[in-house]
């Protein structure tokens, strides 16, 4: 970067162009990626603390390039949804967490789901539905074992294509989830219109019920509301047993954290189920 005198400090910001770089060099190598099957799908254990045991697991996904390192998956999903490879991306993640599934059930632990994460360029894809459709029967799995989130952005999309496509999922079956639920500035008059299953508190609020009251008051108004709708809900970013300790006081269904386990190859959620399951 040249500097030409203190005003011209604006025309050329080289951070800027650091990070257009990157981005394309990430676009580039995605593609090699994707076509080497150098993605791989991890999962994080969802428990119920009534029951005390793992019930569900939520693919994330994960990406250790050869050249780039590791690779964030929020910096490359939203990369991905720029340019549409999201499409063939999520086609590859839910196929894998589907499958890793099947195969979990076929060991008899057929009482776990899968929790996939979902952007709002899949739900705007024409061949969405058969392609949910088509996996379904080839993996002949009980839908309602698959659980969709998708976060409030996506809910409060007004656009009917979108909303006939989260309709089409809950006739087949399948279970829909709010992901970061209380994040962001939207409203929950979407409650009104798109019929969900699950609410999944935001991991910020969690990370202040036991340092901010006005939090765990509303946190609590939260868990009350979900089980006043008969909605499933899940708090996400549980890190200590002060946290598990509000949580179990509040009567909220389901955690997850790095309390319990960060997210695991599929190799070692089989362990942890199989350990849960005894
Ligand atoms: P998310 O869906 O809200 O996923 C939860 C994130 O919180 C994950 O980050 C997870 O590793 C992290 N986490 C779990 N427990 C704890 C905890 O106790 N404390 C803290 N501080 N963090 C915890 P990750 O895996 O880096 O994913 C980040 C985001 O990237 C996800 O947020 C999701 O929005 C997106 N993402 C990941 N995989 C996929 C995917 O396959 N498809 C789509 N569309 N988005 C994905
Ligand atoms: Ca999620
Ligand atoms: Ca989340
Ligand atoms: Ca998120």
């Amino acid at each position: 970067a040249k500097k030409k005198g203190k005003n011209q400090w604006a025309m050329y910001d080289p951070t800027f162009e650091q990070e257009r770089i990157r981005k394309s060099l990430i676009r580039q190598r995605l593609h090699v990626a994707l076509e080497q099957h150098a993605i791989s799908v991890y999962y994080q254990p969802i428990i119920d603390m009534k029951k005390n045991q793992l019930v569900g697991m939520e693919a994330l996904a994960r990406w250790n390039d050869e050249e780039l390192g590791f690779v964030p998956p929020n910096e490359f999903i939203s990369i991905a949804e720029e340019d549409g490879f999201i499409i063939p991306l999520g086609e590859y993640i839910f196929q894998t967490a589907v499958c890793d599934l099947k195969r979990l059930h076929e060991q008899g632990l057929t009482h776990v789901y899968v929790s996939i994460n979902l952007s709002l360029r899949q739900l705007k894809n024409e061949q969405f539905l058969s392609f949910v459709q088509q996996l379904l029967e080839k993996t002949s799995l009980q839908p309602n074992h698959i659980e969709l989130e998708i976060t409030e952005n996506i809910a409060l999309s007004d656009e009917k294509q979108v909303i006939e496509t989260i309709h089409a999922l809950k006739q087949m079956g399948i279970r829909i989830a709010i992901d970061d639920f209380g994040s962001g500035y939207s409203s929950i008059g979407y409650l009104r219109h798109i019929s969900v299953d699950t609410l999944k508190i935001d991991k910020s609020f969690i990370f202040e019920v036991t340092t901010n009251e006005h939090t765990a008051k509303l946190t609590e108004a939260i868990i009350a509301l979900a089980h006043r709708l008969h909605l499933h809900i899940v708090a996400e970013g549980v890190e200590t047993d002060q946290h598990v300790s509000f949580l179990q006081s509040t009567h909220c269904d389901k955690v997850q954290g790095y309390f319990f386990s960060p997210p695991v190859p599929f190799e070692k959620v089989v362990k942890q189920v199989q350990a849960a399951h005894i």
